[in-house]
């Protein structure tokens, strides 16, 4: 199987792949990052104080959509682990909250018995205090899996055949540059020209390809793959331990047969 890296932006967690496969391969792959990747969220909650506007209960749950950095080597879903669910280091970490002042509280406030596992995004905000309100919490995060609850996918993957974009005689070229907001044209003279590098991102191929007849849109049996990281695992983690579970389940089927 050819795989091609089209793009990758590392700080924004995103990677987009040019795969020589059959859908049903994406969509497995797709399904497995979505539904079975793990990663550590935030499942039980202590709250000692919260005067805040936010009920316990809504705070425990943005609190627990926040993403943590998680490290997969260390932790182990609750359900193997050696503990059998009791709950270890092995499998849970706490993270504590405590704020008295004005203002929000950010993500970054949090402190975490796992220095490596700590909130993702530090200037997310908890909640907004008034002056004399309080929050004091004590979280208990686990691994998880998306198919439990969608707070422990790793991210978002999609896919779509490769589209081929081909310009003809375009009859009216300044109207498909009105309708252009992705960069996929430039306008030279009255001539159209066609971004190569901006075709395969494009959401608008359809739309330029009804404006106007000189414009044809084709697809070939290649798949663009692309695959966005809320953070808790770098874009190639998620995609290998994909690979990890497919094989593990195909594993499990044989020894069913
Ligand atoms: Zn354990």
């Amino acid at each position: 199987m050819k795989i091609e890296k089209l793009s990758e932006d590392k700080k924004a967690g995103k990677l987009s792949l040019l795969i020589a496969t059959e859908e049903v391969f994406a969509n497995t792959i797709r399904r497995i990052i979505l539904e079975d990747v793990p990663t550590l969220a935030v499942e039980d909650l202590e709250f000692k104080d919260n005067s805040s506007a936010l009920y316990d209960e809504m705070v425990a749950l943005r609190l627990g959509l926040i993403p943590i950095k998680t490290d997969l080597k260390s932790y182990n879903l609750p359900g193997k682990c050696k503990c059998a669910g009791a709950g270890c280091a092995q499998c849970q970490l706490q993270i504590t909250l405590k704020a008295n002042k004005k203002g929000y509280v950010f993500a970054e406030e949090a402190v975490s018995t796992d220095p490596k596992c700590t909130f993702v995004f530090p200037r997310m905000p908890v909640v907004k205090l008034l002056a004399k309100q309080k929050l004091d919490v004590t979280m208990t995060a686990v691994l998880g899996i998306g198919k439990d609850h969608i707070k422990w996918a790793p991210g978002w993957a999609y896919y779509y055949a490769e589209p081929v974009l081909k310009v003809g005689k375009v009859e009216d070229p300044e109207k498909v540059m009105e309708k252009c907001t992705d960069g996929v044209f430039t306008l030279k003279g009255k001539k159209l020209e066609v971004n190569e590098d901006k075709v395969k991102n494009s959401q608008l191929l359809e739309l330029y390809a009804d404006l106007d007849s000189g414009i044809t849109l084709e697809f070939t049996d290649k798949i663009v793959f692309h695959l966005e990281s809320w953070g808790a695992l770098p874009c190639k983690e998620i995609l290998a331990k994909s690979a990890d579970i497919l094989i593990e389940k195909i594993e499990e089927m044989e020894s069913m047969i």
